[in-house]
């Protein structure tokens, strides 16, 4: 099962073969290990991406292609779990992602549609409408740029969109075509001098700081002085101090995507970032089709601890189907067939892993971004290669992402 995505974009073109032996091998070709290689490669460090399938064949290439800030969360939510201070700076460090990611995205002419029309939050019930309310009353008070849209004013913003109880508008946040996007941050990092090797799946990682040696599944190997794990929830057991297996849990996410829409009705979606009831549904336009995820809630168990990205959950299709013909009449004779799921990994306090595996000197992670990867790990891969090049990286929030928090007592 192949997203609309990867079923449309050209393959990555920029391989490397294996080299015997490298600085930095990051395991995992998703976004996260994509970044990092590509700011290690542009320090000039020597850096090896061994990618067991193909550039964003996981989570990467499955996802809805939104740059989002927050969270996903309604800004006041995150206030309430994390505090004001850790909320501004979680607030800022993905904005400051979005720019970042924007710069470098132009720098190496990457085309991958990206859109900066904004995000609009949009009120599934009065209840979320004062939620929104409250959300932009925190993000007046710290000045950061939004705008509520009451009910009244909605059919100007989405002409398609019917039942919503108001909605507030992101302009920081936007879309893009995510394989296409990180196959375009993977042909700059090779150009940086990275070598990216796709078919390449570690089994083992034996030795020590300085002197690991990375054994593949074909018997091939490599020979590496620091290890940076950007496997997601894919490879825990590659970790023997066993954190990544205690901290780091799976679920599963899935999304349709329609044919193309006859223009009159595609004329009814603005390109923005789109999500209602929480983030938990979120859907945008790409091209002339209409792409939606989520309803994971509505199944019993919600997709927690799923490792398969092949299978679906007919419940799933169908509820979200039911969602689209409630909100979206334009849409009830338009068919979906493009039909995927992928894997998302999660921590118990909801932020990623990003920094040195406690008590495995050498040895390092970023992972886990709880279903918002696309909008975290362009900054958050800069980061992880100041902390190796440098031995300190200056964001503020990175330390809230140290995996020494979930060390065992
Ligand atoms: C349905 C869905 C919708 C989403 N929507 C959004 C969104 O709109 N916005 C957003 O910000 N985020 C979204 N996300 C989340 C986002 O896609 C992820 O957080 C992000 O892609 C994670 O990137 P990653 O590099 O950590 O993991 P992955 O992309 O999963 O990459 C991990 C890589 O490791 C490789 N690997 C595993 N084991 C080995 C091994 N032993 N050896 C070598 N390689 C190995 C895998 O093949 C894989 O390519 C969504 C996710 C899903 C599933």
């Amino acid at each position: 099962m192949s997203s609309l995505w990867l079923d449309t974009t050209p393959p990555f073109a920029a391989g490397a073969s294996l080299p015997a032996s490298t600085e930095v091998a990051i395991l995992g070709g998703g976004i996260a290990g994509i970044a990092t290689a590509l700011h290690l490669a542009a320090a000039g460090i020597d850096v090896t991406v061994l990618e067991r399938q193909s550039i964003a064949s996981r989570a990467s290439g499955r996802n809805d292609g939104q740059l989002l800030l927050g969270l996903g969360e309604h800004y006041h939510r995150i206030h309430g779990q994390f505090g004001p201070e850790r909320a501004a700076l979680l607030w800022s460090f993905l904005a400051r992602n979005h720019e970042l990611l924007r710069a470098a995205l132009q720098q190496h002419g990457i085309d991958c549609g990206l859109r900066q029309d904004g995000g609009l939050r949009l009120a599934e019930t009065p209840h979320e409408w004062t939620e929104l309310q409250q959300a932009a009353a925190l993000l007046s008070a710290e000045g950061r740029a939004h705008r509520l849209v009451p009910v009244d004013e909605l059919e100007r913003w989405l002409p398609a969109g019917r039942g919503y109880h108001g909605a507030l508008h992101l302009p920081g946040e936007a879309i893009v075509q995510p394989v296409a996007m990180v196959r375009g941050l993977a042909t700059a990092a090779a150009a940086a001098g990275a070598h990216v090797v796709e078919g390449a799946d570690v089994a083992r990682i034996d030795g020590d700081a300085g002197d690991f040696k990375l054994a593949l599944h074909d018997g091939r190997t490599l020979q590496a002085a620091i290890v940076v794990h950007c496997t997601s929830t894919l490879a825990r057991g590659l970790d023997p101090s066993g954190l990544l297996a205690r901290a780091v849990f799976p679920f599963r996410g899935q999304i349709i995507a329609s044919e193309p829409l006859p223009a009159a009705v595609r004329a009814g979606f603005p390109s923005y970032a789109m999500s209602s009831n929480f983030c938990y549904e979120y859907f945008r336009v790409h091209g002339d089709r209409f792409v939606i995820g989520g309803k994971r809630w509505s199944v019993k168990g919600e997709e927690l601890g799923i490792l398969d990205d092949q299978g679906h959950h007919p419940d799933i299709t169908r509820n979200l189907l039911a969602y689209l013909h409630e909100h979206f009449p334009s849409l009830r004779a338009v068919q979906f067939p493009h039909l995927w799921t992928g894997i998302m990994a999660g921590t118990p306090d909801g932020l990623p892993l990003l920094g040195a595996l406690p008590g495995r000197p050498g040895t390092y992670a970023l992972l886990a971004f709880n279903g918002y990867g696309l909008s975290f790990a362009f900054l958050a891969g800069r980061c992880l290669a100041e902390l190796l090049v440098d031995g300190r990286c200056a964001e503020p929030a990175v330390p809230l992402f140290a995996p020494r928090r979930f060390a065992a007592e």
